[in-house]
């Protein structure tokens, strides 16, 4: 079941202004539920305004976006209600906690949601716990969280929510590899566990790579591509003539290719080229 349909789907900037500027161009695609998909694109390629329609932050120029066959624009007082089912986590969400205590903060979102205290307590330990947050820094000031365990915080509170739909944007964003890894591995048993729909957006090849069944590719508003991690990174030259980096190993295996190695094409981690070398070196007789 598609949970996610765009149709025609545009947006205009500063419209009959000397700033006018189409940021997305007439997209088309649709979303199944329980799909994670990679959206990749340079800094301008329109990613953050693509995003923030699927939630109804920002209303189409044109266009449709439709929740589980809805448009969610059709009854615009309801707006709201999207925001419940497809849950945002913005760059640097750190800065967006706000409250006496991270508790509060966590619990935000389910006490606007109108729930019990019981299951407001319940879901903010559950949300605390997918995000490996202890139970004892639920008492304290978000202030005095260190910069990961802040990040990780306003993560919880959107989880909090239990959205449908949970649309990252750039949270790995300046982590060290040690804090991508651990956020990136949260996201992904989370998603185990929920089986929801997640948009992960980012300029980290890798990361997308590690996580998602599809990546989409964003370049001047435009969809250019949607496939599989392996699809979209055979098209190395392309991804390149759109200023995005592939994977180190992706980039080595596609020249060795080009030199007439038999690799496969699309090779995306160190594991992977391994067993192709392996492969190959077997079919040449020399292990
Ligand atoms: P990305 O998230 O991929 O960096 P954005 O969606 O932020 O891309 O931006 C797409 C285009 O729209 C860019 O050219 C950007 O300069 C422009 N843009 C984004 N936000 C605004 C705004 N509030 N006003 C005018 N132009 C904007």
């Amino acid at each position: 079941m598609n949970v996610i349909e765009v149709k025609d789907l545009s947006f205009v900037y500063g419209v009959d202004t000397p700033f006018e500027k189409k940021a997305v161009d007439n997209l088309s695609l649709s979303i199944k539920q329980g799909e994670v998909i990679g959206l990749i694109g340079h800094t301008g390629s329109g990613k953050s305004t693509f995003v923030q329609m699927l939630n109804g932050l920002i209303k189409p120029s044109s266009g449709q976006v439709l929740l589980e066959g809805k448009d969610i624009w059709e009854k615009p007082k309801e707006i709201r209600k999207v925001r419940f089912k497809v849950g945002m986590v913005f760059q640097y969400p750190e800065y967006q906690l706000f409250d006496e205590t991270v508790y509060k903060d966590i619990s935000f979102g389910p006490r606007n949601k109108g729930l019990g205290e019981s299951e407001i307590d319940e879901t903010v330990r559950r949300a605390a716990k997918f995000v490996s947050l202890n139970d004892k820094l639920l008492g304290k000031s978000p202030f005095d969280l260190s910069g990961g365990e802040k990040r990780r915080a306003a993560i919880a509170g959107v989880i909090a929510m239990d959205p449908d739909v949970l649309i990252l944007d750039e949270p790995t964003a300046g982590l060290d590899p040690k804090g991508r890894d651990v956020l990136l591995s949260q996201i992904i048993s989370y998603h185990k566990e929920r089986k929801n729909t997640i948009i992960l957006v980012s300029h980290s090849m890798e990361d997308v790579a590690r996580i998602a069944d599809r990546i989409m590719v964003l370049n001047h508003g435009r969809l250019e591509m949607l496939d599989t991690p392996r699809a979209v990174f055979s098209r190395v030259d392309e991804l390149e003539s759109m200023g995005l980096r592939v994977p180190q190993i992706t980039r080595i295996m596609t020249i060795l290719r080009g030199k007439g190695y038999d690799f496969s094409d699309g090779i995306l981690t160190v594991g992977q080229a391994f067993e192709e070398v392996v492969n190959l070196l077997k079919k040449e007789g020399k292990r």
